[in-house]
């Protein structure tokens, strides 16, 4: 790892230079905004956060999301609160939850536009970047969000003055990428890929605006107090 501190970059100091914001600006962002809304307000529905491990090498092992901790974890809940968690009620709970799959994007390069889809690339300082699609090569490997819970979540946004944006991971055929999202996807549950976009991602130092960060915690907010 890099040593030193992050650090402020910009005339104005808008923007953070650190190792690692993937996915620790997204983990912190999340994380708050739970914390947040769980010191003043109860939740109408049960809220939670979870940071998984080992994404970048496709979340394998038992602390990665494809491995059954949190199945497990919702199954105990069940239990603890009805005495048996039968297979079917873990089964719905999972299908009737929502999730804002928490992870970076890729913010548009002006020294590599030929690695953009020019016209659905995240900019810097646009706010939090919401992803209907990732996947490799256009869609292969992706997780596709249903468009009616993408509209449902744009509402949300809007209502709660997030500034936020679109975007995609990079110009097809060239770039892409996965994300958590389709292991949850898997249990029926509605996901969709939100999160702070990066300059540099995956560099040794890559940076982040201090705009994006924050609205990225009021976005996650919204979402929970939906
Ligand atoms: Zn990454």
């Amino acid at each position: 790892m890099p040593a030193g501190a992050p650090r402020e970059v910009g005339l104005d100091r808008a923007l953070i230079a650190a190792y690692g914001h993937d996915d620790r600006v997204c983990a912190y962002a999340g994380l708050h905004a739970l914390m947040d809304l769980s010191n003043g307000q109860a939740l109408s529905k049960t809220g939670a956060v979870v940071l998984c491990d080992k994404e970048e090498i496709g979340s394998v092992g038992a602390s990665g999301m494809e491995s059954s901790f949190f199945e497990n974890t919702v199954a105990e809940l069940i239990d603890l609160q009805a005495k048996s968690a039968r297979d079917i009620d873990v089964r719905r709970a999972l299908e009737r939850s929502q999730m804002l799959s928490a992870d970076v994007c890729a913010a548009s390069d002006p020294h590599f536009p030929d690695a953009d889809s020019i016209g659905n690339e995240a900019k810097l300082d646009g706010g939090p970047c919401a992803i209907k699609y990732t996947g490799a090569a256009t869609k292969s490997g992706a997780s596709d969000a249903r468009a009616e819970f993408v509209a449902e979540i744009r509402r949300t946004m809007d209502d709660a003055k997030v500034e936020w944006q679109m975007g995609e991971l990079g110009r097809a055929e060239k770039g892409g990428g996965g994300t958590i999202s389709k292991f949850m996807a898997r249990f029926g549950m509605d996901v969709l890929d939100f999160g702070t976009p990066l300059l540099n991602m995956h560099a040794p130092w890559e940076i982040a605006s201090k705009h994006d960060c924050y609205h990225t915690m009021k976005a996650y907010r919204a979402f929970f107090a939906r």
